[in-house]
This record gives C-alpha cells, sequence and structure tokens, in this order.
C-alpha cells in the first residue's frame, strides 16, 4: 500500500508559537502521476501543494477551502491549489512539462520557473464573500513568499520551509515541510530560540529525503522549547470531482449552443484540470437539457 501523507500539529507549552508539519511525499506522487510533470514543475506545484495543505488544515470549518494561487511571469505560468480542513487537496500547474536548468546553487529551479508577481489566497469561509488576501512574490521559491504573505496580509509572523526531491527516473523522492506561527503576545525569548533554531535547520527536503518524520522537524524546531503535540491529519490529493458535477455545467449551456452541439452530432469531452479526469457526454444525454 502507499504509503499516507500526515500533518502534525504541535504548540509550544506557553502558547507563543505553533507548527505545521508534514510529509507529502505521497501527495506529492500522486500530483506528478496525474500531471506528468517535469522536475522543475514537481518541485513548483509539490511545493504549492504542500503549501496550501499545511494553510488549508487550519481552516474550521468542514466545508471550508483554501485556494492558493501564484501567478508569475515565469514559464511556469498560473499554479493553482485548493485544500480544505479535512487534508484534502488538489492542484494543476498551467505548464507541466517546462525544464529549466538548475539554479545557481545545482537546486531545482522553482523561482526561475514562477518569476516575479503576485501570490493570492482566496478563503471560502461559507460567507456571502469569500476572503481575498494577496502580497508580492519575494523570491518565487513559495516557502518565503508564503511567509511574506502571513506577515503583510495577516499580519502573523510565520516562517514556512517546503521541500521537494526528485530522483533521476523524474519520480518523487521526499516531499514535506513545515508552517510555524507565533501567537498574539508571544515571548520574545521564545522567538529568540525559535529563530536560532530554524537557522540551524537548514535544508527540509534533504532532512526529509534522510528519513526525517514531522516529528522529528518539529522536534528541531522547538529544540530547547518545551511544546506538545495536538492532533494530526491525513493529507491526500483528492479533487472530488464527478460526471454530476460537470454534467450541472452542461445544463446551463444556452440552448442555442446545445442544439448546435446536437445538430452537429458531436459529444462534448471535457477533462478536469486538476485530475485529468475525463468526462464524455453522448447526444442522447445533452438531448436531455434541451427544453422545448
Ligand atoms: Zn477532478
Amino acid at each position: 500500500m502507499e504509503k499516507q501523507s500526515s500533518i502534525l500539529r504541535a504548540i509550544s507549552v506557553d502558547g507563543s508559537a505553533f507548527i505545521h508539519a508534514v510529509d507529502a511525499t505521497a501527495l506529492v506522487a500522486t500530483a506528478r502521476e496525474i500531471h506528468n510533470t517535469s522536475k522543475t514543475m514537481t518541485a513548483v506545484l509539490g511545493r504549492a501543494l504542500i503549501a496550501c495543505s499545511l494553510m488549508s488544515v487550519q481552516l474550521k470549518g468542514e466545508k471550508n477551502t483554501l485556494t492558493l494561487q501564484i501567478q508569475g511571469d515565469g514559464p511556469a505560468g498560473t499554479i493553482l491549489c485548493v485544500g480544505d480542513s479535512k487534508g484534502n487537496v488538489k492542484g494543476y500547474a498551467q505548464n507541466p512539462d517546462v525544464e529549466l536548468p538548475p539554479n545557481d546553487l545545482g537546486k531545482l529551479n522553482v523561482g526561475g520557473a514562477i518569476g516575479n508577481g503576485t501570490l493570492h489566497v482566496i478563503k471560502d469561509l461559507g460567507m456571502n464573500e469569500p476572503y481575498h488576501g494577496m502580497c508580492a512574490l519575494v523570491t518565487g521559491e513559495i516557502g518565503e513568499d508564503i511567509t511574506e504573505y502571513y506577515a503583510t496580509s495577516e499580519q502573523i509572523p510565520s516562517a514556512c520551509a517546503l521541500g521537494v526531491r526528485v530522483n533521476r527516473d523524474l519520480s518523487v523522492k521526499s516531499a514535506g515541510g513545515f508552517l510555524l506561527q507565533l501567537l498574539p503576545n508571544a515571548d520574545p525569548d521564545i522567538v529568540t530560540k525559535l529563530e536560532e533554531n530554524l537557522e540551524n535547520i537548514g535544508s527540509v527536503s534533504q532532512k526529509i529525503a534522510d528519513g526525517m518524520t514531522p516529528l522529528q522537524l518539529v522536534e528541531q524546531v522547538f529544540a530547547d522549547i518545551p511544546f506538545d503535540i495536538l492532533d494530526g491529519n491525513e493529507v491526500k490529493f483528492s479533487c472530488g470531482c464527478s460526471r454530476e458535477k460537470y454534467s450541472r455545467i452542461l445544463a446551463t449551456l444556452n440552448q442555442k449552443d446545445l442544439k448546435s452541439l446536437i445538430e452537429e452530432d458531436k459529444p462534448v469531452e471535457t477533462v478536469c484540470t486538476f485530475c485529468n479526469t475525463k468526462y464524455v457526454f453522448g447526444i442522447d444525454e445533452l438531448k436531455q437539457y434541451v427544453k422545448e
């Protein structure tokens, strides 16, 4: 059986900071299979999906969703991910097969693929108007951009680290990350200690590639800081689309278009952009939506 991806939650005993840490190797491997991403784009989409899962499990309501949209001017095009509080996350990249040479550090060039632009976060909390926050991209490496987003748009001091490693055969070797956030009135001594710990932690994807678990990641970030482990959460790539969902879109087509499709004897084919599932609707089915 395929290994599950899971998120671990922990909070410092004094209530200064909390953290979500995830081993998302299985999640990113599924995304790679669905979208057949290049090496660089596996890292781009993978990091965005990890970030989206870390952000969306913080949602309170069962039906709440969080959309993370990264709009850069680089060759990757737009990256869109959607997650919910239960750990379901889906996403796609506009140009999944873009490949770039490694960056100056010899790493997959995520920042180069994304380029300059903006990061948008849309939270649908079941109210009339969804919440919409945004910030300018800092490096396009996604982790720093998420940190910037929380600082400027939500005024929450945070640190986000994300990592994806890809094998020579393009399969996902490891993927994971963490999102650390300060709570109001955080103890300045704890903050200083956290900053020291973060400096010492190094490459998260390297650590996960070396077999480090979310618990060990939490232990490193919270080194010398007492903390409690809260509940965990499974995370998985899950689209939630269905034939019924798409047939409802058909029902909204205007009658003229519908009739001309029937006259041309053209079955309607739709492909879900998130999971690449193809749905075909035959002429007989189209005829059901014609109102006489
Ligand atoms: Zn789908």
